[in-house]
């Protein structure tokens, strides 16, 4: 990703949701052995998050406390629970527990990922108001003439 010239404002976190629905959620949880090596789609320290439903706070994907891995994957246990599945170590996270007490369970209504977004300059929209205002003028004194 390119840096944004110095000028522009810091991009603004936003929250989204990583799955739109059921079934996109589905789709992306493994079965059986999934592999060590990091791949596209993974859940990644710093990039994604847990919403809980019950107060809204956002929790953090944190790098496993096993190995300090920083890519997971979504795998059934053999309880038939969604964890988080280690990369690294294969150590699964089945409980993600809020500060407020509440055990969230993954799904995809809870499953949000970071997007930046660049706000747009406060000069912008006056200098396009300026070139507007100038081409109205134009368009005047050019109807005026003819
Ligand atoms: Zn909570
Ligand atoms: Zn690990």
């Amino acid at each position: 990703m390119d840096a944004p010239p110095s000028s522009s404002p810091p991009p603004v976190e936003q929250w989204v949701p990583l799955y739109e629905n059921e079934a996109e959620f589905a789709a992306a949880i493994r079965e059986g052995d999934v592999g060590r090596k990091p791949e596209p789609g993974d859940l990644e320290v710093g990039a994604h998050a847990i919403r809980c439903q019950q107060c809204q706070n956002l929790l953090p994907i944190e790098p496993c406390r096993h190995c300090g891995g920083r890519h997971f994957v979504l795998r059934r246990t053999a309880y038939g629970q969604v964890a988080l599945h280690c990369r690294a170590c294969t150590r699964m996270y089945d409980r993600t527990a809020c500060t407020c007490g509440t055990v969230v369970p993954l799904s995809h209504k809870v499953l949000t990922r970071k997007v930046l977004l660049q706000p747009v300059p406060p000069g912008t929209i006056l200098r396009w108001a300026i070139i507007a205002f100038a081409c109205l003028v134009g368009l005047v004194l050019l109807i005026k003439l003819l």
